[in-house]
């Protein structure tokens, strides 16, 4: 910026021409940091990586009109950084410079600058700064990682589960969600590097990389260029352990394989809805370089060959579901291939030839042979199916769910238990993330029965982890979220049994009064004033959770059920309950009571609910679960996961 300023001092026509034609300026500089773009020199240090994590440096510079930049150079702490600077022209006179794959061994703030060279020999210079964190030897490591994810889950989704699934008698508990258990609280701030609402992209890729980044983007950082591909990149934690320590990787989700929280995990992407290339990136990148060995969930189709019955492979680097293409100076420095427009890659078939399982149902996950190394299973076309409809169809009921074509999908704590089996046969251990995806997706669509019973699988998978860290006590487990989804509130109980519930909405207002107006005739009468007990009057809903005999609720349309509300909600018609079909339209479902709650978040598309600022809660358990408490920035998890399994804990 100095230079800037001199060349307007020196070249007094160039001030009367305007500041385009005064010098190049550099518009971004990566790492982010409070240094370069305020000035701001003490912390917070916005971009942190541990000792030797890998990520680029990366500059946007905007050249002078009828010039190029023609050169560029790094230098940390006044040192130049050796290796190739690559310069690109990204056009609007822009041009990237960046150095792939730098990493640095000492545990300090650090300052770099770079200097670029434009084609009439002016330059441009600015500074910024990052960290680079240590650790220190506390006692014995942890040899295992395991990230459980409830998408959405903050607190009153954790309270709904408790409630539904352990009940409450005067006034307490009995019994405890087997997050309940863990003996390490924290709360986490989960703003992104671009708004105080993060997506699940960046809100999870914090806890695999340590960094912020942009909405919709993991694994990098923004740059200025609509290439989904060529963001700088930050090495994730199970690339690091795998190369440092020989460490597996495994990611388990019942969303879409390709969705943001696996994706967070493995892939490197300013596009989380990159599908052919984000599955692709997974067996080429995270199974060839990064002991990537299980992966399960939905997402069949991006493994299904263009032109076949089910594909979800598109024909383009561009746009919805695009397939990868990398920079050759990018892949050259990372040492990963470079990927290709490949619409008829048989995927599954590409597994299978690495040495993978391969496993299209519940049944054959279940009878996987017990010396499986690698195992892939994929379970649905898109997102797996939700507990509720999962148990359903167990039950021989109607519900099986949006896609009635894959009937025999696994819980999660089967999918739990088979990726712990075959993961723990890496003798060096491993990093395995497990999420809970339709908390959030379910919350979204203001589904109160779906979002809590899926909470409740969830934390089977948890009690499943515990059990296995009893028998493996250098585990550390980790259960937190992304990010908090809907504004979820538990305000009360119906006043009402099931079956008057029925009746009242299917009745619409007409048998209501509303206090001081008369006769209701918009559903408040009915299904609002009518049904609502707070306070002392919504007493202890009860759920029956033993006559199932699977350890699920008999039924979520108990008599004066438990209510949820939704401060961050989308518009939408309640009725109270349980919707016959997952998914439905909060527009045109449950309509015949009539009422209607207008929402004031419209930013996931009318009848959606949004995400939301508040903290989330994390416990943690097992090995190096005593780092965790206080509150903190989601990235410092990355952090203190990494000093449990480098420096190890008491
Ligand atoms: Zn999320």
């Amino acid at each position: 910026m100095k230079t800037t300023t001199l060349q307007l001092t020196l070249f007094g026509l160039a001030v009367t021409l305007g500041a385009a034609t005064a010098a190049p300026l550099v518009s971004r500089l990566t790492p982010p940091s409070l240094l370069f773009s305020e000035g701001t020199a003490t912390a917070p240090y916005i971009s942190r990586f541990m000792v030797g994590q890998r990520f680029d440096l990366h500059a946007t510079i905007t050249a002078d009109a009828a010039t190029t930049i023609t050169s560029g150079t790094f230098s940390v702490d006044g040192t130049p950084v050796p290796g190739t600077v690559t310069v690109t022209s990204i056009g609007s006179n822009k041009f990237n410079l960046v150095l792939r794959a730098y990493s640095n061994l000492v545990a300090a703030v650090h300052t770099f600058t770079v200097t670029a060279t434009q084609s009439d020999s002016l330059t441009a210079t600015a500074t910024g700064n990052f960290e680079v964190v240590g650790t220190t030897a506390q006692g014995r490591k942890a040899k295992n990682v395991i990230y459980l994810i409830g998408d959405g889950m903050s607190m009153a989704h954790r309270t709904a589960a408790r409630i539904v699934s352990k009940g409450i008698k005067q006034g307490k508990a009995t019994g405890s969600l087997a997050m309940d258990t863990l003996p390490a609280t924290a709360i986490l701030n989960t703003c992104s590097l671009n708004s105080i609402i993060t997506d699940s992209a960046p809100g999870a890729a914090c806890y695999s990389t340590g960094n912020k980044s942009f909405n919709g983007q993991e694994g990098v950082f923004p740059d200025d260029t609509s290439d989904k591909w060529d963001n700088p990149r930050v090495e994730h934690m199970g690339n690091y352990l795998a190369r440092t320590q020989g460490k597996a990787l495994g990611i388990v989700t019942t969303a879409d394989v390709e969705d943001a929280t696996p994706g967070a995990f493995a892939v490197h992407t300013q596009d989380r809805g990159a599908g052919t290339g984000i599955c692709d990136m997974y067996l080429d990148e995270a199974v060839a370089k990064h002991n990537l060995r299980v992966l399960l969930g939905g997402g069949r189709k991006w493994f299904i060959p263009f032109g076949q019955p089910g594909t979800g492979r598109v024909n383009t680097l561009t746009g919805s579901g695009a397939d990868y293409v990398l920079p050759a100076e990018l892949a050259t420095a990372w040492g990963v291939p470079t990927g290709a427009l490949d619409p008829s890659r048989d995927l599954i078939g590409d597994f299978v030839n690495a040495g993978f399982t391969y496993a299209p149902d519940k049944t054959s996950l279940l009878a996987i042979p017990a010396n499986t190394t690698k195992l892939l299973g994929l379970f649905s076309s898109t997102h797996m199916d939700v507990s509720l409809d999962k148990i359903a169809a167990r039950r021989g009921g109607a519900k099986v769910g949006a896609v009635p074509t894959y009937p025999d999908q696994p819980l999660l704590e089967e999918m739990t238990d088979k990726a712990l089996q075959v993961l723990n046969r890496n003798a060096n251990g491993f990093v395995l993330m497990i999420e809970g995806a339709s908390i959030d997706k379910q919350a979204h669509n203001m589904d109160t029965e779906r979002f809590v019973q899926d909470t409740i699988e969830f934390d089977k998978s948890v009690g499943r982890c515990i059990a296995f860290a009893e028998t493996n006590p250098d585990t550390l487990i980790i259960v937190t979220a992304d990010h908090e989804c809907a504004g979820a509130a538990i305000i009360g109980a119906s006043n009402v049994t099931n079956a008057a519930l029925i009746i009242r909405a299917a009745a619409g207002g007409t048998d209501g009064v509303v206090a001081g107006a008369g006769v209701a005739t918009d559903g408040q009468g009915t299904l609002r004033n009518g049904v609502v007990n707070t306070y002392d009057a919504a007493a202890f809903p009860f759920y029956d959770n033993i006559s199932s005999g699977d350890g699920y609720p008999l039924t979520m349309d108990v008599d004066k059920k438990m209510l949820v509300g939704y401060g961050a909600n989308g518009d939408r018609y309640e009725d109270w309950l349980q919707n016959a079909q997952p998914n439905a339209n909060s527009m045109t479902r449950d309509t015949a009571g009539d009422f209607f709650i207008a929402g004031q978040a419209t930013g996931g598309g009318s009848g959606t609910a949004v995400h939301t600022a508040a903290d989330i809660p994390l416990s943690a358990g097992g090995r190096g679960s005593i780092l965790f408490s206080g509150t903190m920035d989601n990235t410092t998890v990355f952090f203190k996961a990494m000093q449990a399994a480098i420096g190890g804990s008491k």
